[in-house]
């Protein structure tokens, strides 16, 4: 029994090298059935860049998702709420979206 639980968000993703195009382990490919969490390893050999057609052997890896630079992180140092607990940083974050969310329905509901 070896059944490994792998987090695709450790996967490497791989950047074609001739059009940019940034194959994610986390997304895989539903253009070729290519499930989610397929590490760019395991993908079929005949398996091309959905942009532009290359073969895997064009593709660079460029690493994990999970940089240490994260969407969350960046949000909570942006607005210089270091100083507030965690329950306090989600409460502003999700009010903030929240209003945002209103203001959106508003605008159309003035159209
Ligand atoms: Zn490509």
């Amino acid at each position: 029994m070896s059944t490994e639980v792998i987090d695709p968000k450790s996967l490497d993703r791989h950047e074609c090298s001739a059009c940019g195009y940034v194959y994610e382990p986390i997304k895989g490919d539903d253009r070729r059935n290519i499930p989610a969490g397929t590490p760019f390893e395991d993908l079929p050999p005949s398996w091309r860049c959905p942009v532009c057609g290359v073969p895997t052997s064009k593709f660079q890896n460029v690493g994990p998702l999970n940089s240490p630079s994260g969407f969350k992180e960046n949000l909570g140092y942006g607005f210089g709420v270091n100083t507030l607990t965690p329950g306090q940083k989600n409460l502003l974050i999700f009010g903030g979206l929240i209003l945002v969310f209103l203001l959106f329905l508003s605008l159309y509901g003035l159209q």
